[in-house]
């Protein structure tokens, strides 16, 4: 059975958006994974179809109605269904390479993607939402927050990528950053590739990429060393 993704949005014309083009999109269309984009609005019951409301206590802006995430989520996902179920939040755990590894090994996952302020409190804890943000900004929604997401998800499928080694030696992967890359030609604008590279030795070329991996992951992110 192939990756699942359900996605509950204002604007399910906004997908697949990037998520149908090259790697994720030729995925998409071999059926590795499978999209539907679910509009939240349509479960409104109101005359005014309305899907947000003013908050409690007063404050700027608007929240999305616990109601109608709620009905849309229970027309989506039943109880046995055994999906992550998650709403892409700034308040989230952050998402982490190794997270998205474990989404990738599962059935899919159903995401909310926020509006306005945010969701109800009510719908997150009765539906049992994960809360997941893509970093330490704000973005005005959670479609491109769900597209990041997804994209890092897809591209780890079995299949999907030419080189299925590629996912091995990346940055986040044995917690270092990758190391640089030096295709041809040899020389450009007076730079050289450096030596080792074109040696033929793999121990050395080996050892020299660890090392340059674990110097940049020192300079730039020390916190992935658990410094
Ligand atoms: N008032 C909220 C921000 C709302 S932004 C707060 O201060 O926490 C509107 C929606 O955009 C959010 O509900 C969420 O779905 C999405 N969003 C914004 N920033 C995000 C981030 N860094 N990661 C994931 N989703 C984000």
């Amino acid at each position: 059975m192939s990756f699942r993704a359900t996605v509950l949005t204002l604007y399910p014309e906004m997908f697949p958006g990037t998520l149908g083009q090259a790697l994720a999109g030729k995925a998409l269309a071999r059926g590795d994974w499978s999209l539907e984009a679910v509009q939240i609005r349509d479960y409104a019951t109101d005359k005014h179809r309305s899907v947000d409301d003013t908050p409690a206590g007063g404050g700027a802006g608007m929240v999305m109605r616990a109601d109608v995430v709620a009905a849309a989520l229970d027309a989506s996902c039943d109880e046995a269904d055994p999906r992550p179920r998650l709403l892409m939040s700034p308040r989230g755990k952050p998402l982490t390479q190794a997270r998205v590894r474990d989404l990738a090994a599962g059935p899919g996952a159903v995401i909310v993607c926020g509006r306005f302020e945010g969701v109800d409190q009510r719908v997150i804890d009765g539906r049992g939402l994960e809360e997941v943000s893509i970093g330490d900004y704000v973005l005005s929604g959670g479609e491109v927050a769900a597209q990041v997401l997804l994209d890092a998800v897809i591209r780890l499928l079995p299949g999907v990528m030419g080189n299925a080694q590629s996912g091995d030696t990346e940055s986040f992967e044995g917690n270092l950053l990758e190391p640089p890359h030096y295709p041809r030609p040899a020389e450009w604008e007076g730079r050289t590739i450096p030596e080792v590279l074109t040696s033929g030795n793999h121990a050395k070329i080996d050892e020299w990429r660890r090392e340059e991996a674990e110097k940049l992951t020192r300079e730039r992110r020390p916190d992935l060393l658990g410094g």
